[in-house]
């Protein structure tokens, strides 16, 4: 549907944390009023309805996603169809309903349980920010394969990660932030795929208290992301007592998601083996 620029504007001054929803909302008011354009009143009329009368809004969570999946060549993963089976997850876990036997009041917006997926660790869809934040990674890997010492790599990296030493290429894993962006550059196939998968962030927050998310151990497969999505989620449930954000939780708690750690540590020792 077309947008008046005016009303665009006013769009742009909704908090991004609601903007897709109250877009969405924002047009369905235009085919209500049987207009073929949104303007300025359809979007103020919306935020009106916002204001006033938010929780008939909130779903209990949210989940958001970078543009990866629209074709962005910075991709470390393919995360297509993601958002959507993390919904079906959320949604069969009713936490609207959960919700509201924890919070005192109204349910507000910024009592939803948050997720942001971010294909690569560019992170435009701000993972760093919500109670779960899932990060595509695809680490480089050192094959067999002669290196022509040609450079690309090391142009290719912004982190500094790559060295030549005595002819071969060296990654050091405390710089690498898991891109993959070197691997296609190089020619020879010196580099090649290693893990792939996603980093997860979990617990980061705005609001009164902001907090950036910490991250959990390891590159997870993507076979494994459900599992570990759903071992955060029921930690988050057993804990949440008054409708806290999860980051409260691992506060309180230790930073831990005692069923990811321990399935790491069984992961690590399986392959000590
Ligand atoms: S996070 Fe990476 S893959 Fe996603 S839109 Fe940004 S640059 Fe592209
Ligand atoms: S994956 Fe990215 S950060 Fe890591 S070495 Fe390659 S280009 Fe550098
Ligand atoms: S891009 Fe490949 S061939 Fe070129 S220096 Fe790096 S590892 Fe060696």
């Amino acid at each position: 549907m077309k947008w008046t620029k005016d009303a665009k504007d006013d769009l742009s001054r909704v908090p991004f944390f609601v903007r897709k929803r109250v877009k969405k909302r924002v047009e369905e008011e235009a085919v209500r009023c049987k207009s073929n354009q949104v303007t300025v009143k359809h979007v103020r009329t919306c935020r009106e309805w916002f204001l006033n009368r938010m929780e008939e809004e909130v779903r209990g969570f949210q989940v958001e996603s970078c543009f990866g999946p629209g074709g962005c060549p910075n991709r470390a993963v393919n995360s297509d169809g993601l958002t959507e089976k993390l919904e079906q997850e959320l949604n069969s876990r009713k936490l609207k309903a959960f919700l509201k036997e924890r919070v005192k009041g109204p349910l507000k917006m910024h009592h939803e349980f948050r997720i942001s997926i971010s294909d690569c660790p560019n992170a435009c869809s701000r993972p760093q920010i919500v109670d779960l934040g899932i990060i595509g990674a695809c680490r480089p890997e050192v094959s067999d394969q002669d290196c022509s010492e040609c450079g690309a790599c090391l142009e290719t990296c912004r982190e500094n990660a790559i060295s030549i030493e005595n002819g071969h290429p060296v990654i050091d894993d405390s710089r690498c932030l898991s891109c993959g962006q070197c691997i296609p550059v190089c020619p020879t196939g010196s580099l090649k795929e290693g893990n792939i998968g996603y980093r997860i962030m979990v617990g980061g927050k705005l609001g009164r208290h902001p907090r950036l998310a910490m991250e959990l151990a390891g590159i997870h497969k993507p076979e494994d992301l459900m599992m570990v999505v759903d071992d955060c989620l029921d930690y988050y449930q057993k804990e949440c007592l008054r409708g806290e954000r999860f980051g409260e939780i691992l506060g309180r708690t230790g930073w831990k998601v005692p069923q990811v750690d321990k399935r790491r540590k069984t992961d690590e020792k399986n392959r000590a083996f």
